[in-house]
């Protein structure tokens, strides 16, 4: 049992002084949001970073991902993974767009790309995949298919800044990749998005549709949203961008003392294969086998919290199985085999930088002795 409460992440917290410093020159400026001079130095610090020609900051990752997807002018349907956060799905509702949910791979738990073309018709427009939990979509598999149907490509990255593949940043593939600054990312403006797109035309089209649409004083050219990164989130992101390398480091040997830790509990398996040259070290997640483990998912998650270790099911419920979905032929249980398994047996550990790695000795050896 801990004395505190063990939560599954911590917020990158910056330096408070430099974030003082930082909103004294936005106090001085007497500028707080619309296009200051903190976005556009953060911009170009998070273009450095992620190693993309083109990003355009958001108020959060949502609606980067749904005026990205508006940009694209998309219709019909689209072809997405039911194993996601809300946020992926809803950023379709919120453009009219049907949803088609394809299973996923058993291994990566991200969109089967084996499963997609079954799945096309004459209505769809796009596929939309998500790195989950960190591991890269096959992204070339995916652009494959999209080519040969002439399809658009978005991925949803929360879980992917700064994660490579094949020492390509991540941000280059598909048309358009979102990454979401919410406190409980890896890097955060306390609440914030992008998109990193390859296609420089969207650049003037995107800066409209987080700003109403409104061209100049005299014209409005588009329905869009307020959808801007302010200057106070700005500055609280330049100090955090500093703190990440870091943080990745830190994660890194907690990620090892849970794998070393974990290795001999038969019936658990760690989802996510995470390298120091590569990952964004997001979350470190379990499956857990209840047949070979002899407890379940749902049972562990509850058990843990006598021991204030506090787990998340995540991502439960599945997307697929929410009631407005129903009608969906794609959505039905008996389709989606892959996803409804991993939907029982997924927990994201405690996973963050200060995390002792006695903290997560302890952890494992908790859940060893369950057996
Ligand atoms: C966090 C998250 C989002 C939403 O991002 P916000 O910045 O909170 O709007 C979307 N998709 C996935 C997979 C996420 O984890």
């Amino acid at each position: 049992m801990f004395k505190e409460p063990i939560y599954i992440t911590r917020p990158l917290l910056p330096n408070l002084q430099n974030v003082y410093n930082g909103l004294h020159e936005v106090w001085e400026s007497k500028w707080l949001t619309n296009n200051g001079p903190q976005q556009f130095k953060l911009e170009e610090q998070l273009k450095k970073y992620l190693q993309v020609e083109n990003l355009s900051l958001f108020n959060n990752g949502t609606s980067a991902l749904l005026l990205g997807i508006k940009a694209l002018n998309l219709t019909g349907e689209v072809i997405t993974t039911p194993f996601t956060f809300p946020a992926t799905v809803q950023a379709l509702d919120w453009n009219n767009l049907t949803p088609v949910f394809c299973d996923i791979d058993p291994t990566t738990l991200t969109l089967n790309a084996a499963k997609i073309e079954s799945l096309i018709t004459d209505k769809t427009s796009a596929i939309l995949g998500v790195h989950t939990f960190g591991n890269p979509c096959n992204v070339e598999q995916i652009q494959l298919i999209a080519n040969k149907y002439k399809l658009k490509v978005i991925y949803d990255g929360a879980h992917t800044f700064g994660t490579t593949i094949n020492n390509q940043p991540i941000g280059k593939f598909g048309d358009m990749t979102m990454f979401s600054f919410h406190a409980t990312k890896l890097f955060n403006t306390v609440e914030g998005g992008a998109l990193a797109f390859n296609d420089e035309s969207l650049v003037e089209k995107l800066n409209l549709l987080k700003n109403f649409g409104i061209a100049n004083p005299e014209e409005v050219v588009l329905s869009g949203l307020n959808a801007k990164l302010n200057e106070v989130q700005s500055v609280i992101g330049i100090e955090v961008l500093k703190l990440v390398e870091t943080e990745r480091r830190k994660r890194h040997e907690i990620k090892r003392a849970y794998e070393q830790n974990m290795a001999n509990t038969p019936g658990i398996n760690v989802l996510t294969k995470l390298e120091l040259d590569s990952s964004s070290y997001q979350y470190f997640v379990i499956q857990i086998d209840e047949e070979i483990y002899g407890k379940s998912r749902d049972w562990l998650h509850e058990e843990l919290k006598k021991y204030n270790v506090f787990t998340r099911k995540y991502f439960y419920p599945l997307c697929s199985d929410f009631q407005w979905y129903e009608h969906l032929e794609s959505a039905r249980k008996e389709n989606l085999p892959q996803a409804q398994k991993a939907v029982t047996q997924v927990l994201a550990m405690p996973f963050y930088g200060d995390l002792e790695i006695e903290s997560v000795e302890k952890i494992c050896k908790v859940i060893r002795n369950f057996i």
